[in-house]
């Protein structure tokens, strides 16, 4: 156990399961339930840091361990004062184990006790990933939240394979956990200074539960993971393909026995109808990299569903991509242009629905916390899926 929390979080208000809150960090405050925009590799895709930080006022992104411990590599970063200095970013970053990222290699990897074994997608070189090389790679990145090591099993895992997995996964815990002491002990985290001064607190760890679709082997895991102690606890190897029914299973069976003043994070999620109902069921942080990678493909969400910039029905539409949205991009451009864009390959199409579409999912979330402290969520979700589901139905009737 650590001596001294390094993030502490307070929950303000509840309505029902769902809470509101405030994770706070030592670079400054995250209000929950929060969207994390995903940096994959140092970089939210096609987004600048200023309209990240003004505009859409995100508090917390990701960084990803797997592809900035291959490329630019930790002695590049390291050398460059950790990655918030690196890419410029002084608010809170979160970064994950990379475990997802070998485990998503299927059989290019090779998984023993001591770690994993893979070949480097950029080079093709031999590399190997451990708990206690992913908590290196994390303390040189300097992020403010490390994520445990973990080992994920498919959903439709029988129970052998995914007792055996969530087993492994919970001794990388515990060597996840001792590693992260003993680094934070020996000032290897190049996090703790920012622009101008030595920051006060250290690196927090969250632990991963893990068990695929066996319920008792996700409780179990939980209460293995909470038995090590972690400044906040994540429930993984989810949103990978298996039915939705049965990620609300798992949802509903780990949260009860969550720490209630711990964040908890539900990884790779989601829609914004699945932020809402996770965000019913307790959860306080998500990720997801729907909005920048749709963005990027031409997708937009909107408050009245997705809108597919490339249909022909967009040619001569003057109005915003939607209506209800004030970001720049809804008050500046409209669907016509925006659908030109993309059909003529400009980046500013991908860099554009990017910006829509982070905004949608930051405005989301700050109208469920503000329904969360007015006792008002099941009105707000009640009413925001409504206006969701009447268009998508529209739509369905337009392209049947
Ligand atoms: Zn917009």
């Amino acid at each position: 156990m650590t001596n001294k929390p390094s993030i502490t979080f307070q929950v303000t208000a509840r309505d029902g399961d769902a809470r509101a809150g405030v994770i706070t960090t030592r670079r400054g405050e995250i209000e929950t339930p929060v969207f994390m925009p995903v940096g994959t590799a140092g970089t939210v895709k096609g987004i600048r840091f200023e309209a990240l930080e003004t505009e859409l006022d995100a508090r917390i992104i990701l960084g990803n361990t797997y592809h900035l411990w291959l490329r630019p590599g930790i002695e590049v970063i390291r050398g460059c004062g950790g990655l918030h200095r690196f890419m410029s970013w002084q608010r809170p970053l979160l970064t994950d184990s990379g475990g997802f990222q070998v485990w998503s290699l299927g059989d290019l990897r090779k998984i023993s006790e001591e770690g994993t074994e893979f070949r480097s997608h950029v080079d093709g070189s031999l590399q190997f990933l451990s708990p206690e090389v992913s908590m290196q790679v994390q303390a040189a990145l300097g992020s403010d939240i490390v994520m445990a090591f973990d080992e994920c099993a498919e959903g439709e895992a029988s129970i052998e394979t995914a007792r055996t997995s969530m087993e492994l996964t919970a001794r990388w815990a515990q060597r996840s956990r001792a590693e992260f002491d003993r680094l934070q002990a020996d000032g290897s985290d190049t996090g703790r200074t920012d622009a101008n001064e030595t920051l006060s607190g250290g690196q927090a760890l969250f632990g991963i539960v893990q068990g695929a679709s066996q319920l008792d082997l996700r409780r179990e895991s939980l209460h293995r993971t909470m038995e090590i102690g972690f400044d906040g606890y994540a429930i993984g190897g989810l949103s990978v393909g298996e039915a939705k029914s049965v990620m609300w299973r798992v949802v509903d069976a780990v949260t009860p026995d969550m720490p209630s003043d711990r964040p908890r994070y539900l990884m790779g999620v989601g829609t914004p109808e699945d932020l809402l109902e996770a965000v019913s069921r307790g959860i306080d942080m998500f990720d997801c990299v729907l909005p920048t990678r749709n963005g990027r493909t031409g997708q937009a969400f909107t408050s009245r569903g997705k809108v597919n910039v490339k249909n022909a029905q967009w040619a001569v539409d003057t109005k915003p991509l939607d209506e209800d949205c004030e970001c720049s991009v809804c008050r500046r451009h409209s669907r016509a242009y925006l659908r030109h864009l993309y059909q003529s390959g400009e980046m500013l199409a991908g860099v554009l629905l990017t910006h829509h579409n982070l905004a949608f999912f930051l405005d989301t979330m700050r109208r469920v916390r503000q329904s969360i402290r007015s006792g008002e969520f099941p009105k707000f979700r009640q009413a925001f899926t409504e206006k969701l589901n009447e268009h998508e139905q529209k739509n369905a009737l337009i392209n049947a």
